[in-house]
C-alpha cells in the first residue's frame, strides 16, 4: 500500500471511530447536527461552462447562500472551498470526512437539461466498521444516503421544483462517512431564456437554495441519523458507545 493509501485508510478510519464521540456530549446537550457543503470544481477546474457562465461559479454562489440559510436556523456548516480555488477530491473528502456531519451536500451544475438532478452513490451498503476502504467509505452510509435524498426530492418537489433521482459513482462521494447527495442544478424547465440566462437569474438561485434549505431541516428533524436507529443504522453508528 502506498503512503498515500495509508494515509487515506487511517482517515476513514479516523472518521469512523469519531462517531461514538458524539455520544458524550454533555448530558441534556443533542449532538451537534452540521452540514458539509462541498461547491464542486474550482480554480483552473470550472466544470462545465460557456462564454458567459461557468458552473465553478454557480457552485459557489449556491453554497455561500444555502450556508447562510442553514446558519439562519442554527445550523453549522462545513464548507470544502470559500473562493475559487482549486481542490482535489481528496481534499474535499478529508474536510468532509473531519466535520462528522449529518449531511453532506456536493453542488454541482449544468447547461443541458432542465431542473434540479439528486444522485446518491451507487455503492452497495454495507455495515459500517472500524476500517472503511477510502474509496468506498460510503458504503457504509449509504442507505442513510438514499434516505436523505428521498427527503430531498420530496421537498424540493413541494417547492415546485423539477426533480429527478438517480444513483451513479461519484468519486467524490464515495469516499464521504456522512449521508451525502450529489445535487445537480440544471436551468428552470419554465425559463425563456438560454440555459446559462437561467441558471444566472438569481431569483431561480434563491429557490433552489431555500428548498435545498427546507430539505436539510426537514432531514434534521427526522432525526434517524444522530441515534443509529433509523434506516440504514447498522449498529456501529453514532449513539453507540
Ligand atoms: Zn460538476
Amino acid at each position: 500500500m502506498t503512503y498515500g493509501g495509508v494515509r487515506r485508510a487511517a482517515l476513514a478510519l479516523a472518521a469512523a471511530v469519531c462517531l461514538p464521540a458524539m455520544a458524550q456530549a454533555p448530558a441534556g446537550t443533542e449532538p451537534r447536527f452540521v452540514v458539509v457543503l462541498d461547491a464542486a470544481h474550482g480554480g483552473a477546474d470550472t466544470g462545465g461552462h460557456s462564454s458567459e457562465w461557468t458552473e465553478k461559479s454557480l457552485t459557489l454562489v449556491l453554497s455561500v447562500r444555502l450556508r447562510s440559510l442553514l446558519n439562519a436556523r442554527g445550523i453549522p456548516v462545513v464548507t470544502t472551498r470559500e473562493s475559487d480555488v482549486a481542490l482535489d477530491g481528496e481534499k474535499r473528502d478529508e474536510i468532509a470526512n473531519h466535520a462528522n456531519a449529518q449531511a453532506c451536500v456536493s453542488l454541482h451544475a449544468t447547461l443541458t437539461g432542465t431542473g434540479v438532478h439528486l444522485f446518491a452513490s451507487s455503492l452497495a451498503a454495507v455495515a459500517q466498521t472500524r476500517f472503511m476502504p477510502w474509496k468506498t467509505a460510503q458504503a457504509g452510509w449509504v442507505t442513510r444516503s438514499v434516505a436523505f435524498e428521498g427527503v430531498t426530492n420530496s421537498v424540493l418537489q413541494q417547492s415546485g421544483l423539477e426533480v429527478t433521482v438517480g444513483r451513479t459513482a461519484l468519486p467524490v462521494v464515495d469516499s464521504m462517512t456522512c449521508p451525502a447527495i450529489a445535487v445537480e442544478v440544471g436551468p428552470d424547465k419554465s425559463a425563456t431564456g438560454t440555459p446559462a440566462e437561467s441558471l444566472s437569474d438569481a431569483s431561480y438561485q434563491a429557490r433552489v437554495a431555500d428548498a435545498l434549505a427546507a430539505a436539510i431541516v426537514e432531514w434534521r428533524s427526522e432525526g434517524p441519523h444522530l441515534n443509529g436507529s433509523g434506516p440504514g443504522g447498522s449498529g456501529t453508528g453514532a449513539g453507540q458507545p
